[in-house]
């Protein structure tokens, strides 16, 4: 089997421009990938369209050979858009694969252990707050809002949520949160206000949902530790902090009794090494729309000989949720998966088998492959530049 064509689709996901990329062989099965890099889609494109004249000819079936030519090709900027384009490649090659042996995904990475995959809510509140108008819901405005909302979060049956700091009408605001503010430190204002928010869903949604904070890469260390100790009357399900440096987020988890989760902006297994070394977080969250299903699969075992937990990072597409259920089913060390319940109304239109949620779990597909076509009149229908 030969590769003969690659072609990139960027379409409206509401909070973020999804870009989806088709494989197509001359045995007429076609591939679907993820390579979602919210607003910086152009980027994503363009190293697609630089890397397909590599692919074309190549059998998809050779995912390894494939993984470690184009590694080697872009060896001089690792990671990045180029392996968030490799990694979308890389999952439509895997869902050729599972097409042509007639086998979901998950069967060739070992069979899975789990039939469906525990979920929890991202964004909880943040895209209402943010987005509420794009993706037809009630808007969050209030810690009011945040109550109602985890009325509907346990009415739906999910039993753990992440959220963000966001500016509250009632709440300290908490400014502009971003790594390019040079030299800031965490403020007592962005204190109250995660703690605000925090202490809303704990008090809604009982002792037992599980309830996880993401600052990103907002926060240096001693940031990190003020707001990791502030969280500890609530039994955070994690505190969610980025930083390149596995010594720094060491010091962050030896100052707290909070549990510490990290990862989702590293690549390969020599992003993650030095943090599963140290032991520097209690939980990591591979990101499979930008490590792909062949070096995916390899962190999340590497990820198990350091007796480390996985929670893969996926706030991007339903092609992603399946690759990241395609992934964690077969693995002993998965947590739990993230998901966007909050995601737009036309999602499930895209597909041609919807993704099946019931009480907070994702069943895990059975059909060969990861377990949905696209339908390609809809993803012109929802085009980014059309
Ligand atoms: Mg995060």
């Amino acid at each position: 089997m030969k590769i003969t064509g690659v072609t990139p689709f960027t379409v409206d996901g509401g909070a973020r421009v999804w870009t989806f990329v088709k494989v197509e062989t001359d045995e007429g099965i076609v591939g679907w990938g993820d390579c979602t890099e919210w607003d910086a889609y152009p980027g994503v494109v363009g190293m697609l369209n630089h890397l397909t004249p590599m692919v074309i000819g190549k059998d998809p079936m050779n995912v390894e050979r494939m993984w470690a030519e184009l590694t080697a090709y872009n060896i001089r900027h690792n990671g990045g858009l180029a392996w968030k384009a490799m990694a979308g490649i890389d999952s439509a090659c895997w869902d050729i694969r599972g097409k042509a042996l007639g086998a979901p995904v998950w069967q060739l990475l070992g069979g899975r252990i789990n039939e469906d995959l525990r979920l929890y809510w991202s964004h909880c509140g943040t895209f209402r707050f943010r987005w509420a108008e794009r993706l037809k819901k009630r808007p969050v405005r209030r810690l009011a809002d945040l109550a109602r909302l985890s009325e509907e979060v346990l009415e739906a049956g999910f039993t753990a949520i992440k959220t963000n700091m966001m500016a509250l009408e009632d709440i300290p605001n908490p400014g502009r949160m971003t790594s390019s503010k040079v030299g800031m430190d965490i403020s007592t204002a962005q204190i109250k206000n995660a703690v605000a928010i925090v202490s809303t869903f704990r008090k809604s949604l009982g002792p037992d949902v599980g309830i996880a904070l993401d600052t990103g890469l907002n926060f240096r260390l001693g940031s990190a530790i003020k707001l990791a100790r502030s969280m500890e009357p609530y039994n955070l399900m994690w505190y969610e902090t980025e930083t390149f440096d596995p010594g720094s987020l060491k010091t962050v988890r030896d100052s707290t009794t909070t549990t510490i989760c990290t990862g989702e902006s590293l690549y390969g297994q020599e992003g993650y090494r030095p943090f599963l070394e140290k032991y520097a977080a209690d939980i990591i969250m591979p990101d499979f729309a930008w490590n792909g299903v062949t070096m995916g699969k390899k962190i999340c075992d590497l990820a198990m000989a350091y007796d480390t937990l996985i929670a893969p990072h996926n706030c991007h597409s339903p092609i992603n949720t399946l690759v990241s259920a395609s992934i964690a089913s077969t693995c002993s060390n998965f947590y739990i998966l993230e998901f966007d319940q909050d995601d737009p109304p036309w999602r499930d239109d895209l597909m041609t088998h919807p993704l099946i949620v019931k009480e907070g779990r994702l069943k895990v597909p059975e059909r060969p492959g990861l377990g949905s076509d696209l339908i390609e009149k809809q993803l012109k229908k929802y085009a980014v530049n059309k």
